[in-house]
């Protein structure tokens, strides 16, 4: 009783400065008065102050029982959706965690506003914990791998842990050199809340020149930003908790990645996890014309206007790999079912084959009067030959235990 009470005490200083530093965080996530090493360090624990405006994300959807809706605010969430998983997966993944095509400064920066609207934290944060996924992917260091924290931290759990907050600059050197992406980094609502109120600011104009459309500024701030960003949020986190879990593997990679026709739908591309996993400089995810990668689609688009160049391809080394693992797969697909066809046949033709070989042995001797007066034996094996799955008879040592 007394005991615990000088712990509570000392343990209220901690807190207080604990949820201060939280807040101070929401404005700059940067500031980290312990040192960003020594947070990173923790054990995985959520952060319920640190993850509010996450949280106000999500409750902000309930909102359209109050706006209702109209079929230029949803069909405006969908477009913003699709237009913004293209900013995920083609600026914050294939740029900024892999590199994987060419830009000017001014173009890079464009592409990190862009990337911000998504509201998933700055581009240096999302490519230090991609690039860090992919070097211990499934493996205990993994923060999000379904295979070692499960299905719900691997979705949505890790990105409210305390510890996966702070950014590792050093991970990302190449960015970290320009000041105005570590700017965006460190203030990473600044893009977001001019998103939203540009959302506003868009329905309240609608309201006022376009009438007909049935909508308003309220409408459009909870569709075309609460709504559309929550689904985002959701369709990205399935590459991390479902692309471990779902789909077939072509490539035998140390993770356990997949490939998931699904997926790549939903996220634009990125469903090609496996292949990505393989290999992750070329652009493109979908590694053959069959595999639908509208992200590479768009950034091909993008490369017609000047905005970005360098677009790298699957080296055929690669693209020969999967067609022999694909090959493989398919010949050990085909022994498979052979292999099932053959012992079904076996199944059916074992029993009659004995059935017939015993009728023979036995009318052979049918003239001896030792075995004439025995007991039909080709009778009963006969009935096996009627219905070839009956089980063996009890008794005869070769049946399942009863
Ligand atoms: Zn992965
Ligand atoms: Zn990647």
């Amino acid at each position: 009783m007394s005991v615990s009470n000088p712990a509570t005490t000392a343990d209220r200083p901690n807190l207080l400065r604990r949820f201060a530093t939280a807040v101070a965080q929401w404005i700059d996530s940067d500031y980290c008065p312990d040192g960003a090493e020594k947070m990173r360090a923790e054990p995985d624990r959520v952060d319920w102050v640190r993850v509010m405006p996450f949280v106000i994300l999500h409750v902000g959807c309930l909102g359209v029982i109050w706006v209702g809706v109209s079929a230029f605010a949803a069909w405006a969430a969908v477009f913003l959706y699709f237009i913004r998983m293209f900013a995920v997966t083609g600026i914050h993944h294939r740029y900024f965690s892999h590199k994987t095509y060419s830009t000017s400064r001014a173009g890079q920066f464009f592409l990190a506003l862009w990337a911000g609207t998504t509201v998933q934290r700055g581009s240096l944060w999302w490519a230090y914990h991609h690039r860090h996924h992919h070097q211990h992917s499934d493996d205990p260091e993994d923060a999000h791998s379904p295979h070692v924290h499960g299905f719900l931290w691997s979705h949505i759990g890790w990105i409210t842990s305390r510890r996966n907050f702070p950014t590792d600059y050093t991970k990302v050197k190449d960015l970290a050199k320009f000041p105005e992406l570590v700017w965006l980094n460190r203030f990473d609502l600044v893009v977001p809340i001019l998103y939203a109120f540009s959302m506003l600011g868009l329905g309240m104009l609608l309201e006022r020149f376009a009438p007909g459309l049935g909508t308003n500024g309220p409408q459009m701030l909870v569709w075309g930003f609460f709504i559309s960003t929550t689904a985002l949020f959701h369709g990205t986190a399935c590459i991390n908790s479902m692309a471990h879990l779902m789909g077939k593997r072509r490539f035998k990679t140390e993770d356990d990645s997949r490939n998931s026709f699904i997926l790549s739908i939903i996220c634009l591309g990125e469903g090609w996890h496996n292949n990505h996993h393989r290999y992750q400089s070329c652009t493109r995810n979908g590694f053959y014309w069959w595999e639908i990668d509208p992200t590479y689609y768009g950034l091909k688009l993008l490369s017609y206007t000047g905005l970005i160049w360098g677009l790298k391809p699957v080296p055929q080394s690669i693209l020969d790999e999967g067609r022999h693992a694909d090959h493989h797969h398919s010949v050990a697909a085909s022994e498979r079912a052979s292999e099932v066809h053959a012992n079904v046949s076996l199944r059916q033709v074992i029993p009659a084959a004995a059935a017939i070989a015993v009728a023979t042995a036995t009318a052979a001797q049918a003239d001896l009067p030792k075995k004439a007066d025995g007991p039909a034996i080709h009778k009963d094996l006969s009935s096996e030959l009627v219905k070839p799955n009956n089980p063996v008879a009890p008794g005869t040592g070769t049946g399942p235990a009863a």
